[in-house]
C-alpha cells in the first residue's frame, strides 16, 4: 500500500511473480482502502483459481503497544485496525509491516543481499526511512521503529548544513530533512548530497555493522552514488577498513510487494 497507489503481487511457491495489478490509493478514505485492498485479492484469487496467504507493506508500522496504525504518511490510516479490518474482510490471518522492512527483507532474501547476515535496506525517496534484516528475519523492535534512521539528526552539522531544516515530524535537522527526494529537489548538489549521505550511514555502520545496505526509492537509480559515497563514509567509520558493500536493490520497484509476500513462509 502506498500514498498513490496500491499494487498486488502474487508469486508462486518458487518465488516467481504469476499475476499483478494495480489501482489508485483511495484519498483520505479509511474504508474505501481496505475496500480496494479486499477487492484486489478477490481478483487475483479468482484469476488464479488458489486461496493465498497475504502480506501487506504499509507506509507506517503497527503499534506493538495497541495494534493500530502509527507513523503513517498515509495519515487516514493512523489509530485503525487495519490488521483487524482487513482478516474480518478477508477471513484470514492478514501479516503487515512497515514497507522499508518489506524492502528489507526483499532484497535480502533474493537481491542484492543475498546470503549476508545483516542487510539494511535505505528508502531515499518523497520520504527517507529503512528496515533491518538479521539472518532472513525482519527486526521490529519494542516501538516497531528498528532502523527508523531517517528521523535522527544528520551527524556533525556543517556550515552549509544550517540552518537545521524543519522536518514534519515536528525535530530539525532530521536525515529525512536533507537525503529525501523533495529535500534534493531543493538542494540539487550531487557532491553535497553523497558527503551528507556517507555521514548519516557512517553513523548506522558504526552501531549496526551490516554486511549490505541497499539503497532503494527513486534516489537509488543514480549510479554515481556507488562509487562516491563508500569513498566519502570512510573518515567517519570506527575501522581502519569498510568491509560493509553498498549496493542498488536487484529487484528495484518491486521489492515492497515481493518483501510483503516474503512474511510468509519461504
Ligand atoms: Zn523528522
Amino acid at each position: 500500500m502506498g500514498g498513490t497507489k496500491i499494487e498486488l503481487v502474487a508469486l508462486d511457491g518458487s518465488g516467481k511473480e504469476i499475476f499483478r495489478k494495480r489501482v489508485p490509493t483511495p484519498q483520505a478514505d479509511y474504508d474505501a482502502t481496505v475496500g480496494a485492498v479486499v477487492s484486489l485479492v478477490g481478483n487475483a484469487e479468482n484469476e488464479l483459481k488458489a486461496k493465498a496467504t497475504i502480506g501487506i507493506g504499509i507506509p507506517g508500522a503497527l503499534s506493538r503497544v495497541t495494534g493500530l496504525v502509527k507513523n503513517a504518511n498515509s495519515t487516514c490510516l493512523i489509530g485503525h485496525d487495519l490488521k483487524g479490518d482487513l482478516e474480518k474482510s478477508l477471513g484470514r490471518e492478514v501479516r503487515i509491516a512497515n514497507d522499508a522492512n518489506c524492502f528489507a527483507l526483499s532484497e535480502a532474501v533474493d537481491g542484492a543481499g543475498k546470503g549476508a547476515e545483516v542487510v539494511f535496506g535505505v528508502i531515499l525517496g518523497t520520504g527517507v526511512g529503512a528496515g533491518i534484516v538479521v539472518r532472513g528475519e525482519v527486526l521490529t523492535g519494542p516501538n516497531a521503529i528498528a532502523g527508523e534512521w531517517g528521523h535522527n539528526p544528520l551527524p556533525l552539522p556543517r556550515k552549509e548544513d544550517l540552518p537545521l531544516p524543519d522536518c514534519y515530524c515536528g525535530r530539525k535537522g532530521c536525515i529525512e530533512a536533507y537525503l529525501s527526494g523533495p529535500a534534493l529537489q531543493r538542494d540539487p548538489d550531487m557532491d553535497r548530497y553523497e558527503e551528507r549521505l556517507a555521514r548519516a550511514l557512517a553513523g548506522v555502520i558504526n552501531i549496526l555493522d551490516p554486511d549490505v545496505i541497499v539503497l532503494g526509492g527513486g534516489i537509488s537509480n543514480v549510479p554515481r552514488l556507488y562509487a562516491n559515497v563508500p569513498v566519502l563514509w570512510g573518515p567517519f567509520i570506527f575501522s581502519d577498513q569498510v568491509a560493509t558493500r553498498l549496493a542498488p536493490p536487484v529487484h528495484g520497484d518491486s521489492s515492497g510487494v515481493r518483501g510483503a509476500a516474503w512474511l510468509w513462509e519461504r
